[in-house]
């Protein structure tokens, strides 16, 4: 079964309709890029994918088990567009915060397993932050913070990983150095990825299928693949 399979969804706010008709699969080592205008949908769509949003209409199932029923929230990794201008208050290493990811909760405790440091360095590797384990995030510049909550997100190993606008905070230097990251890590290591974004000319080259919502374009007959690109 694909990953996430979304049938013919819409999607209504109580004034505006805000996803129509939408039809879109996602397949173990896609790397899916979700492209279109400011108020196309676009949050819209992953709200649903993360099952924190009912669609009006039709169905999405994750892993072949409607989301209705779905229970294993930790199958689906996300990265909030916010997630680097995180600031705690106190001076919260990269391992913990990495940790944080793997952490269990029982009952009013949260518990790491045994083998934790050895599960993040394999996570900081993976977005080639492993020198960083001792540092303070708070000191990290935004693509350094945002490769750390990608890691985060990672070492409790999704089945599909699901960023919305990772590269908001990243200077534009460091931007096509980062799609590498993420092209290495689908490429390399097999992580399924969905990503909405604007930007489009450094990605098309990284990405293995592109979704386009726009006003005109609300993915009407949009089957296993869409290789148009607007905008
Ligand atoms: P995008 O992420 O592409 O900018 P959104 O999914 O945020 O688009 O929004 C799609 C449409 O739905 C827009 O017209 C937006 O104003 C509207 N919308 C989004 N969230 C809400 C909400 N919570 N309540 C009402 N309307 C909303
Ligand atoms: P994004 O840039 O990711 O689309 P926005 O900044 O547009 O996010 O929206 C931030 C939050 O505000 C989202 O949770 C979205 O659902 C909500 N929102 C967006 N448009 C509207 C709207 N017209 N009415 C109410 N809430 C909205």
């Amino acid at each position: 079964a694909p990953l996430i399979n979304i049938k013919d969804i819409s999607f209504e706010y109580e004034q505006t309709k805000a996803l129509e008709n939408i039809s879109l699969k996602v397949e173990k080592g896609d790397f899916l890029a979700i492209l279109g205008p400011n108020g196309s949908g676009k949050s819209t769509l992953l709200k649903i994918m993360l099952g924190l949003i009912k669609p009006t209409k039709g169905t999405i199932e994750l892993f072949g088990e409607d989301s209705k029923n779905f229970k294993n929230r930790e199958w689906v990794g996300y990265v909030s567009q916010k997630s680097n201008s995180f600031n705690s208050g106190f001076p919260a290493t990269v391992e913990e915060i990495v940790a944080g990811g793997l952490a269990k909760k029982t009952g009013l405790f949260h518990r790491l397993p045994k083998n934790y440091k050895e599960e993040v360095h394999h996570a900081l590797v993976a977005v080639g932050m492993e020198s960083f384990t001792g540092r303070s995030v708070s000191e990290l510049s935004g693509g350094q913070q945002q490769r750390i909550f990608i890691a985060r997100a990672l070492v409790a190993k999704p089945k599909v990983l699901i960023l919305d606008e990772p590269t908001v905070g990243i200077d534009h230097q460091n931007v096509q150095s980062f799609y590498n990251m993420l092209a290495s890590l689908n490429r390399d290591k097999g992580i399924t990825l969905v990503l909405v974004t604007h930007d489009v000319d450094t990605v098309t080259d990284k990405i293995t299928h592109v979704a386009c919502l726009n006003q005109t374009i609300h993915f009407h007959g949009f089957k296993d693949q869409l290789h148009t690109m607007s905008d």
